[in-house]
Order: structure tokens, then C-alpha cells, then sequence
């Protein structure tokens, strides 16, 4: 039986969201059903629903930072039982058996992965997101949430805290490494947070200094505007590594000459407009610039107990479904301290 989910979609790219009634498909042998109970608004939410990315189909509901209970299981389910407090992140399925796949790195999918919102299932259905009351999602892409954290907070981990632990940990982030992040929104917080548990001298580059305190406060040891020049001459050839979280086009030469060098600066910001670099900020100084793509499952559930054992969570606002338009105009203002999550029982 399938079962009828509540959901607030939207019906096209400057709609405002509506209630809609969205069937979840009959639990397959491997298909867990979660009673969500949180979802976590990441800027992809907005680039994808407004179809900046490309174009999408509507009715649309995204959401892929989702935190909930499982209320049933398929008859082959043995990883998740009824009563678990689970985690859905960007993933719900994917081939499997290719390379990437077998080294848990789903997201990278020789055949393809399949998104939580705006992509295609293997039953031909389009895929709908997390601001909805309930989902079914194939086992193995469903992750455990750690006793120590809250299910609210756990929500904005399975984007933003993978996103950012990522490369982290792919650059070898540690004591002694000195991290600017750029941009303090929803994955620059938590890149900031991760950073400063794996040991590491963290600096913010935000826009102004209004949210320094915070910053400092969130393990930062050093915080500069990116508005004032000064900033790029005072840390000239300063970072090992940069993490560029801004959701906006910026001057990445400006930022590729803070990196020293054989320094690396990686994207995950992900703006739909081509970014200018002029080669000879990578030349003289021997630096890298590189992108990197949320994380696998494995790394995902890795991500949730490091965050649970150095007590890592989010700074949250919870706002009610009715408040989801005014929560995205407020992020494309940077208003945003430091993720919206929204209560999915207010759908
Ligand atoms: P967010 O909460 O809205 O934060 C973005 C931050 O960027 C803002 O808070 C602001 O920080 C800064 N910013 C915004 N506009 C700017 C501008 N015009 N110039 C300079 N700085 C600006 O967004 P998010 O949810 O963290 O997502 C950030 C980006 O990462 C988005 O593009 C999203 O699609 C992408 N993303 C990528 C992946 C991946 O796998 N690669 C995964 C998730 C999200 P300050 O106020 O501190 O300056
Ligand atoms: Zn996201
Ligand atoms: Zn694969």
C-alpha cells in the first residue's frame, strides 16, 4: 500500500509553497518508511526549486537534509528497525556495483546516482524531497542517528555537515593546518565547527564583521571582512587550504592568492554562473583549485559520530512550513544564522 505523504511544493520557479498530497511508494523488500519529523534547508533547495541549475519538472518538493523515525520496513530490511532515529541525506540510491560505488563513494556513481529531489528513480518516478511528512528510501542510503544528537539538529548534517567534512578530510585537515573558510551561511558554520575539532587553525572570510562573534565562538581563531582590500594584502599567501561555501559568484583570484604555497582551494559553493580564474593564480605559487561533492554514505555515518563524540551540532532556527518563502528570501540576503530547519509536523 502506498502511503500519502503531506508536502510543500512548489508548481514553479517563483511560486510560493504550497500543501500538496504526495504518495511515497509500497515498501519494497529493501524500502525503509520514515516519519520525518525534521528538514533542513540548504541554498541547493533554492538553485534547484528556482531551476537555476537546470530545468526541473513541478510539482517539486525538495529537501534533502532529513531527520526522522522508522515507522516500517521492507520483509529483507536488516541494518534499520521500526523505532530507529534515522537520517536521509543528497543520496537514495545509486548502481552499487560500479568503482565508485564499491569504495562508498556513492555520490560519484559511474552509472549515476539518484538524488533525494529532482531526480529519477529506478521505478521511473521522479524523486521528491524531505519537506514532506513521509519517505521511503532504499536501506543502505538510510543513516543512523548517533543517541547524542538531537534529531532537529541532526537534520542540517547529512548536507552541510558532509559537505564541508569532506574535503576536510580529503585535504588532511589536522593541528598545524591552517583553513580559511569562506562564507559563515549554512556550510560554512559547520566547516568551521569540524575544522576546529580535526585540530586545525581556522579563519572566516565573511562579507562584513557582523557575525564575528559567532564565528570566533564557533572555533575560528581569526575573523576578516572580505569587503575591506586589506584583508587580501594582510593574508597574502597565508592557507593551506580554503573552502569556498559562498553560493554567490565572488573574485576567486582575489582568494586564490591567500592560498601559500602548493595550497589548495576547493569549491562546494555552487553557483550556476562560470567562475573566472586566471592561470597564473595557480601557476606562481604551485596551487590547486578543486571541487568536491557532498560525501558517500560510509563517510556520512563517519560524519555523524565524530559530530556525536566532539558534541559538533548546527546553530538552528525552526520555522514552521508556512514560513519556507520567507526563510529563502532571508538566505538570499545571507540572513541566515546558521540553518533553517523546518518543524514537519507544521505541514
Ligand atoms: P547559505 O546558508 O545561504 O550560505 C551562503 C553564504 O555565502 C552566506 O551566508 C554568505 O556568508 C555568503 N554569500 C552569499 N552571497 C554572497 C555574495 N554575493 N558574495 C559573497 N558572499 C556571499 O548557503 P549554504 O546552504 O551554506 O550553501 C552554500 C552553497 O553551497 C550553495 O551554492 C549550495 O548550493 C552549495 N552546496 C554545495 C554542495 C556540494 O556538494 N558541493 C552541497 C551543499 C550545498 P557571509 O554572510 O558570511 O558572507
Ligand atoms: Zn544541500
Ligand atoms: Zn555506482
Amino acid at each position: 500500500m502506498k502511503t500519502i505523504a503531506k508536502a510543500r511544493a512548489l508548481f514553479g520557479p517563483t511560486d510560493h509553497f504550497k500543501t500538496i498530497d504526495l504518495p511515497r511508494r509500497e515498501l519494497q523488500p529493501n524500502d525503509v518508511l520514515i516519519d520525518i519529523q525534521f528538514a533542513g534547508i540548504c541554498h541547493s533547495d533554492i538553485h534547484s526549486v528556482r531551476g537555476e541549475w537546470g530545468q526541473v519538472k513541478y510539482p517539486f518538493v525538495p529537501g534533502h537534509e532529513i531527520a526522522g523515525v522508522v515507522s516500517a520496513v521492507g520483509s529483507a530490511v536488516t541494518q534499520h528497525k521500526v523505532g530507529d532515529r534515522v537520517g536521509v541525506g543528497c543520496l537514495v540510491d545509486s548502481c552499487r556495483t560500479c568503482a565508485q560505488c564499491q569504495n562508498d563513494e556513492e555520490q560519484f556513481c559511474l552509472n549515476g546516482y539518484t538524488g533525494t529531489y529532482g531526480g529519477t528513480d529506478k521505478y521511473g518516478e521522479q524523486t521528491q524531497g524531505g519537506y514532506s511528512t513521509h519517505i521511503v528510501v532504499e536501506e543502505h542510503f538510510v543513516l543512523k542517528i548517533p543517541d547524542g544528537i538531537e534529531l532537529d539538529k541532526a537534520a542540517p548534517l547529512l548536507c552541510a555537515g558532509i559537505t564541508t567534512y569532506s574535503p576536510l578530510r580529503r585535504w588532511n585537515v589536522g593541528p598545524g593546518t591552517k583553513v580559511a573558510i569562506v562564507g559563515l551561511g549554512g556550510l560554512g558554520h559547520m566547516a568551521v565547527k569540524s575544522a576546529h575539532a580535526l585540530g586545525a587553525q581556522v579563519t572566516v572570510l565573511s562579507q562584513s564583521l557582523s557575525k564575528k562573534e559567532d564565528g570566533l565562538a564557533f572555533g575560528a581563531s581569526a575573523y576578516y571582512a572580505t569587503s575591506d582590500p586589506a584583508t587580501f594584502t594582510q593574508l597574502a599567501k597565508t592557507f593551506d587550504l580554503i573552502i569556498n561555501t559562498v553560493s554567490a559568484k565572488i573574485d576567486l583570484n582575489a582568494y586564490l592568492s591567500l592560498l601559500a604555497v602548493g595550497g589548495t582551494m576547493v569549491n562546494v559553493g555552487a553557483p550556476s554562473e562560470p567562475l573566472d580564474i586566471h592561470v597564473f593564480s595557480l601557476i606562481m605559487q604551485r596551487r590547486s583549485f578543486a571541487g568536491s561533492l557532498i560525501g558517500g554514505i560510509r563517510e556520512t555515518q563517519e560524519l555523524l559520530d565524530f559530530c556525536a563524540k566532539h558534541q559538533i551540532t548546527p546553530e538552528i532556527e525552526m520555522i514552521s512550513a508556512d514560513q519556507i518563502d520567507e526563510a529563502y528570501e532571508r538566505m538570499m540576503k545571507s540572513d541566515v544564522r546558521y540553518r533553517f530547519v523546518i518543524d514537519v509536523s507544521t505541514i
